[in-house]
């Protein structure tokens, strides 16, 4: 039989990366969903999920692999973070108005490094998936458990870690392999992305009357804040007004939360600086919503 996929498995385990099989030619585990468990076997202790089941054992993958199963790697006890860049699956399938002019995930991904003033991270473990996405293999930040996320990022931006896994190198789906394009040890995550996936619950919305006190004390500090954010809307190009305001709301929802600024302060100096620069009305308030929800200063429920 061929071999490329068991030496995908064990050159996968290798690296410590536990794996368990997918079905032949496909991305969804095989075995029996959660739904259909029949409590035996392995599952006779309750149903037993992939990152459970996911090994280093060289002997059991090969026993597994005599059958022509994709690889899957359980990203979580890998102690990976994977970066999914993704594609839009069709014409329709087009960026939301703050990522608006943009193609797919490696294009979000720029921006977000841009803005954060970082360097695009692609020096790290990189695999090609099969509709030409990339996968950026990272490893876990220490004393951090951090989940998969969907499009927390951005617009086709995804993570897998705990929770997940990914498609591994030398795998076969819809006849196209995922492919090593950078073969290089994983970087560790950078911290500010590890930041952006730390879970931050929006706090409890501040009493209006304490609220209104702490704006009296609103610093030099979170008005030049201000000042500096609509600087940057007024001069944003066409084709990236939106994503302006988007990253200026963003910015600004930190001191909203710290009391610094209002939400209705934020929300009016940047309404009228986005429509001054002919964002419509109806964008230019999603762009602010978006932006402040992402940042915490809003409830995602609001939006
Ligand atoms: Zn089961």
């Amino acid at each position: 039989m061929n071999s490329t996929l068991l030496n995908a498995a064990l050159s996968a385990a290798e690296r410590g990366w536990p794996v368990f099989p997918l079905r032949p030619g496909d991305k969804r585990p095989a075995g029996h969903p959660e739904h259909n468990c029949p409590r035996t076997g392995r599952c006779a202790d309750g149903h037993r999920i992939p990152e459970q089941r996911a090994t280093l054992d060289a002997d059991r993958i090969r026993a597994c692999w005599q059958a022509p199963y994709n690889v899957g790697i359980a990203t979580g006890p890998a102690n990976l973070v994977v970066i999914d860049l993704d594609l839009p699956k069709d014409d329709s399938d087009t960026a939301p108005p703050e990522w608006a002019g943009l193609a797919d995930g490696l294009d979000v991904f720029a921006v977000l490094c841009e803005h954060a003033g970082q360097r695009l991270p692609t020096e790290t473990y990189t695999v090609r998936t099969r509709r030409g996405g990339q996968h950026l293999y990272f490893t876990a930040p220490e004393g951090r458990t951090l989940r998969s996320t969907g499009g927390t990022l951005g617009w086709k931006v995804d993570t897998r870690a705990w929770g997940g896994y990914v498609v591994a190198a030398g795998s076969t789906v819809g006849g196209t392999a995922y492919e090593i394009i950078h073969d290089v040890p994983p970087a560790p995550l950078p911290a500010w992305l590890g930041d952006l996936l730390t879970a931050q619950p929006a706090p409890a919305p501040m009493p209006l009357a304490e609220l209104s006190a702490r704006m009296r004390n609103a610093t030099a500090y979170s008005t030049a804040a201000l000042r500096g954010e609509l600087e940057k809307v007024l001069s944003a190009r066409e084709g990236g007004r939106n994503r302006a305001v988007y990253f200026a709301a963003y910015a600004l929802a930190r001191m909203i939360r710290n009391g610094d600024l209002t939400e209705g302060a934020v929300t009016s100096e940047l309404t009228s600086a986005g429509e001054s620069i002919g964002l419509p009305a109806g964008e230019c308030r999603t762009a602010i919503r978006s932006g402040l929800v992402r940042g915490g200063a809003l409830e995602a429920s609001a939006a």
